[in-house]
């Protein structure tokens, strides 16, 4: 029996081009058998069935925005794709919750509910194009988790089709449940290695009145370190806090939206967000704890300046990129007291490499994206910044953190699991795998 013969003709698609790659950057390709773009939650469990029969791998792809080569099918075999399983099943505004497929982008849930006064907080991004199966896949992050939490914090129930091809719902529009080992929070995360996500139950939050960014500039990472400090000290929460080193600014600042002042060269990006009264309250105390040692404080209100400074904010990344038209960023994190060694270090790291390094990201959870830059037309410098990527993971592992903070393992960090967890705990998440996966054919090569 061929895959033909158990999913409809127009669920097949030639096995080339978008499918077989994602943004990782490495240059890396994939082959595949097949692709299919099932419609229905059975067809993706007809689809797990075959290839499980026919000892067939099987790779989840998204939006394909990942960015450690999860969605690549390294072993060959059948690509599924989740493009046309984009139906909104139920949207109840007034109970804070939404019902969507896997494939529905990250952008459409945040517009739907914000439609009606409500926020999704999850913010990675690529969110035109990332889906809500792949977020919840890579438990997807973003600057207001500092605030609001990972994807995971958002998903009370799942729908997943596991192997060799069953249907399983776990939580569902329900706020809690400690019924059961949490299946729903390991399938979170797994990155398509444990079972295929097919829908979801999404809580939704009122969205904020007002939000508020204080953003500090200063003259070094020294200082800017010690305000995010005197941030986490001073007892408010802010929904977010970013930083951006000197070597950031210097390729993104000219399009800063308020002037970047002279001797600004460490950017502490915060925000406050509530109830009108509560979010000045919380703006005002932001301000106080990043003045002391600013060159200055930016503290926009007009809507139209909050947008411009989040879509500058948004095209760092962009502006980074076009510096020698290649950049490994990876997303190590930390635990809080150890984030001046990562700014210091990485620029350490480029040094030893002999290639351009900088930091930016999440600081607020010790989540940074060191970043190496390389031209493309030049392969020794590209190996060297795969290789300063190597020495990143190092330091975060010494430092008692993480190799890897949203982007998920992936294929890009195979063989970090084992140094990260130690013998005892990667033999345990083997088992995991195996409990689930007995075959090893979901997403092989990949979260090991
Ligand atoms: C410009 C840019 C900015 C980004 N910013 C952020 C950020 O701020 N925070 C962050 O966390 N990430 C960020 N990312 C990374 C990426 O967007 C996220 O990891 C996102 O969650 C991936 O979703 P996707 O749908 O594109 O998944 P894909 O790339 O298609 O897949 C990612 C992984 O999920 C698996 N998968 C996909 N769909 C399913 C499914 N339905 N069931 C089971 N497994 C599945 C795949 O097998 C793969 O292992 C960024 C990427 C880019 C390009």
């Amino acid at each position: 029996m061929d895959l033909a013969s158990v999913v409809p003709p127009e669920a097949l698609v030639e096995p080339q081009g978008r499918y077989l790659a994602d943004l990782m950057g490495r240059g890396v390709q994939g082959s595949a058998d097949a692709v299919v773009l099932p419609s229905s939650v059975d067809e993706v469990a007809a689809v797990m069935r075959w290839c499980y029969e026919n000892d067939v791998p099987l790779t989840a792809r998204g939006g394909g925005t990942g960015l450690a080569g999860g969605a690549i099918p390294v072993e060959g075999g059948v690509v599924i794709g989740f493009e046309r399983l984009n139906r909104i099943r139920q949207f109840d505004p007034l109970l804070w919750r939404m019902h969507v497929e896997a494939g529905v982008t990250t952008a459409d849930v945040q517009r739907l509910a914000r439609e009606s006064g409500l926020r999704f907080p999850p913010d990675p991004g690529a969110a035109e194009i990332s889906q809500i199966g792949g977020n919840i896949a890579c438990n997807a992050g973003g600057p207001h988790a500092f605030k609001y939490g990972v994807t995971g914090h958002w998903v009370t129930g799942l729908e997943a089709v596991v192997p060799p091809g069953e249907v399983v719902h776990v939580g569902g529009p329900i706020r809690k449940d400690v019924a059961g080992y949490d299946v729903r929070s390991l399938l979170v995360g797994s990155e398509g290695t444990l079972g295929l996500v097919t829908a979801a139950w999404l809580r939704l939050v009122p969205a904020p009145e007002l939000e508020l960014p204080v953003v500090g500039l200063y003259r070094d990472a020294e200082a800017g370190i010690g305000a995010i400090e005197r941030v986490l000290g001073s007892g408010v929460v802010p929904a977010t806090i970013e930083y951006l080193d000197a070597v950031t600014l210097s390729f993104s600042g000219e399009a800063y939206p308020f002037g970047l002042p002279d001797g600004a060269s460490f950017m502490v990006m915060t925000e406050a967000d509530g109830a009108a009264a509560e979010a000045r309250r919380v703006a005002g105390e932001l301000r106080d704890a990043l003045e002391e040692d600013a060159v200055a404080v930016h503290a926009p209100e007009d809507p139209a300046d909050v947008a411009d400074l989040w879509r500058w904010r948004g095209g760092a990344a962009f502006a980074i990129l076009a510096q020698r038209g290649g950049a490994f960023s990876e997303d190590i994190a930390v635990p809080l007291d150890r984030l001046r060694e990562v700014a210091r270090e990485t620029l350490a790291i480029g040094e030893r490499h002999d290639i351009p390094a900088l930091s930016f990201g999440h600081a607020g959870d010790g989540n940074i994206h060191s970043t190496f830059l390389f031209s493309p037309d030049d392969p020794d410098e590209e190996r060297r910044a795969d290789a300063a990527c190597h020495d990143l993971f190092e330091l975060a592992i010494r430092l008692g953190g993480t190799v890897t903070g949203e982007h998920g393992i992936g294929w890009l960090k195979r063989g970090q699991l084992p140094r990260q967890l130690g013998d005892a705990g990667y033999d345990l998440h083997l088992r995991i795998k195996n409990a689930f996966d007995p075959k090893g054919l979901l997403n092989p090569g990949k979260k090991r």
